[in-house]
This record gives C-alpha cells, structure tokens and sequence, in this order.
C-alpha cells in the first residue's frame, strides 16, 4: 500500500473519467460550472446543519473520515445514527436526480468502507437524497457494489501514483463535464497535429 491518500471525491471522478480524476488531481485544473455550483451550494447548506437528536436518532453532519489501510479520506454530508443499537447510516446528498449509472453508489460505498474501518462495524443500507426531485431512496450495499468500490479505489490509487493524465475521448458524458473547455475532447480527438510534425521529420 502506498502512502498516497484518495480523496472520496477523487473516486467520484474517475469514475465519471480517468481523464477528468487526473486533471484535477495530478494536475490540479478545476473548473466551475453550473453543475458544480449547485452541487456546492447545497453541500454548503448540508454542512451548515448542527447536530442533533430527534426520535432516537443522531443526526451528524459534515463528518469528516480517515481511513488509513484503504488510504482513504473525505468528508460524509450526513450520517444517522441509531441511539440504541448504534447502526449507522449515512446518507449523500446529491444535486440532481437518480442516475443509471453507479457513480453516486460507488462513493456512498467508499464512505461506507471508511465508517467501516474506523469504527469495526458492518453497514448494510445507504441512503441518497435527490434535490431535484426531492426524495430520498434508500439503497442495500451488495457484494457486488463492494468489490467495484474496491476496483475503482485501486485504479484511482494506480491513475495518481503513475502522475499521468489519460487523453481525450469525446462522449456524450464530456457535455456535462466542468472541464470541457480546458480538455477540449472534440479538438484533442481531430488533433492531427502530431501526425503533421512527425510527417516533417520523415525522411524523402
Ligand atoms: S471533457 Fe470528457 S474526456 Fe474531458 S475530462 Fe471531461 S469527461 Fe473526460
């Protein structure tokens, strides 16, 4: 294990894209666009809430996590915990609406593995609240989301070990990406400039 330690939010990234995890990780570019400032201010007012206690049931926000054998750290925006049996449950905050894809899981998992290591007990259920559509949907963590956790955790480790940035590939996912203009990936895939100069260089 290296001493590197993966933010949670990295993980979220290169889930979305290797390309966009290097580009603000390794080469440290951030780019805001609407997306993101939506997601802040909301992340703003989740972490703005004070503990408190309602029903049996502790409410912590903006909890901070460390994990150190998965070489993990970030930030959870909520965490519910049950006063008498001391399950756990944390719960994500998300700007938009459920998603086909498992980015959102796959970070909800990581935090899950963090809450795991530091405090030796096992949770089983997740929960994701969507601003959007204003409702709250409630997940069970199986084997199977675990282990693709894990895969993501180890190629994120090896993506900002190696300190490289993968090249541009335009999808249909680049159209919400906040780094667009800075990757460019329409540009960069037509790029033939390479090509040009090494056609300069070849002899007769
Ligand atoms: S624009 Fe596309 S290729 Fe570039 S970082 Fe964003 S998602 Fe990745």
């Amino acid at each position: 294990m290296s001493d590197i330690l993966i933010s949670l939010s990295a993980l979220q990234h290169y889930a979305f894209c290797p390309r966009q995890c290097a580009l603000i990780h390794n080469e440290q570019v951030w780019s805001e666009n609407w997306l993101t400032a939506q997601g802040q201010q909301l992340h703003q007012r989740v972490d703005s809430g004070v503990p408190e206690t309602r029903k049996g049931i502790r409410y912590e926000r903006a909890v901070r996590v460390s994990a150190p054998k998965l070489g993990l750290v970030g930030k959870l925006d909520l965490i519910e915990v049950d006063i008498k049996t001391g399950i756990c449950f944390p719960v994500e905050y998300k700007r938009g609406k459920p998603k086909q894809d498992h980015i959102d899981l796959i970070q909800l998992c990581a935090q899950v593995l963090c809450l795991e290591e530091m405090l030796k007990l096992s949770i089983n259920h997740v929960a994701m609240w969507y601003w959007q559509t204003k409702h709250r949907i409630e997940v069970v963590l199986t084997q199977s989301l675990r282990d693709e956790t894990l895969t993501i955790i180890e190629k994120t480790r090896m993506l900002l070990e190696s300190g490289m940035t993968p090249k541009a590939k335009y999808e249909k996912k680049c159209d919400a990406c906040s780094l667009y203009d800075l990757c460019n990936p329409k540009l960069m895939f037509k790029d033939k400039s390479k090509v040009y100069v090494n056609m300069l260089f070849q002899e007769g």
